[in-house]
């Protein structure tokens, strides 16, 4: 059995660290794709999507004509043989929108964590205007139950300029009130967010690290936009109109981010993994130079002598559970 030697970072605080100090064993996602859309694609936001999107951020190797328990199937299967059978893992919703179905779908969906012991958390990607209170409910039903359960919500950027520039069709108060009552529900909230999107520069990268602190989410994922051909965003590459970062500016405005976010937030992930043929830039987006990128991180921080959080400053609102009178959207207020 070929098993990776296992070791944990002395300035970032990965996902699978977290696990292990959690759960003592490996713990690895397990990525599904179910029958799903996006409202910003069939015209209910918007149509055609973020300028970046390709295919929903669907990992290639998934059908989603394959049934949902067969994908996880495979999936568990594949992840022991590499890292041993004491695995655990999480059920995550990947592509596209998954919030975005009638409450009983979702819940046929989700409840497919049941029928397989080793998984012990599940994991929602969905959009900050996608959360209505009764799918966090749905969801808080899970933790009850004993699953940890994350949301994760695409902000990609708290400057709303630049939302409108990309095409999100949501703004910066989608993201604050789905994190306040996914919170008030005692989820975990993990927020995307992109390094080097159009027009953007370290002030908006510093401020967008800042707002998710003040948020005091429990997770953050961070990748450098790249470009995927036949979108809008290739297009505008290619018409001259935007550059990628290098791998150098990319990992040390990264290194720079993570001083801003709370050393106790999980980092999810650090950079983002295309095949060529799609991928058209920066050509360090790929699976084979992730650990490059990441390794790049955490020699910068090294080198400053620093290390994720070494600049954050945390509120604690939001931390406590409820938050003293905040009602909710689509909750009716009284008086
Ligand atoms: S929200 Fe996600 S799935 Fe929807 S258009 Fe944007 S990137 Fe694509």
């Amino acid at each position: 059995m070929n098993y990776i030697i296992y070791m944990k970072s002395s300035v970032i605080k990965f996902f699978r660290d977290y696990c292990r100090e959690k759960y003592s064993v490996r713990v690895r996602k397990i990525p599904v794709a179910i029958p799903v859309t996006c409202p910003n694609i069939n015209g209910t936001k918007g149509r055609g999507g973020c300028i970046y999107c390709f295919r929903g951020s669907k990992p290639e190797h998934i059908d989603p004509g394959t049934s949902l328990r067969e994908q996880i199937r495979g999936e568990i299967e594949r992840a022991r043989k590499r890292y041993g059978r004491k695995t655990l893992f999480f059920l995550y919703f990947q592509s596209y929108t998954n919030t975005y179905l009638p409450l009983e779908k979702l819940k046929e969906y989700y409840d497919s964590v049941l029928d397989f012991p080793e998984i012990v958390g599940l994991d929602v990607g969905t959009r900050p205007d996608c959360a209505p209170d009764h799918v966090l409910d749905l969801l808080r039903s899970y933790s009850e139950m004993g699953y940890e359960v994350w949301i994760e919500l695409g902000l990609q950027t708290a400057n709303f300029e630049t939302l409108k520039r990309i095409n999100r069709k949501h703004g910066l108060s989608d993201l604050v009130d789905a994190v306040i009552r996914a919170k008030e529900r005692e989820l975990k909230v993990c927020v995307h967010t992109i390094i080097g999107l159009p027009g953007e520069g370290r002030e908006d990268f510093l401020e967008t690290a800042k707002l998710l602190s003040a948020l005091c989410i429990d997770g953050v994922k961070i990748h450098p936009i790249y470009v995927m051909r036949n979108t809008p965003l290739a297009r505008l590459y290619e018409e001259g109109g935007f550059r990628p970062l290098s791998i150098e500016e990319y990992t040390e405005e990264a290194s720079l981010f993570l001083e801003y976010i709370h050393p106790e937030t999980v980092v999810h992930r650090l950079t983002a993994e295309a095949k060529p043929p799609h991928l058209l830039a920066p050509d360090y987006c790929t699976y084979e130079r992730k650990l490059e990128v990441i390794r790049l991180i955490e020699e910068k921080l090294k080198r400053r002598k620093s290390r994720q959080g070494a600049r954050a400053e945390r509120r604690g609102l939001l931390s406590v559970k409820g938050t003293g009178g905040h009602r909710g959207k689509g909750v009716e207020i009284k008086g």
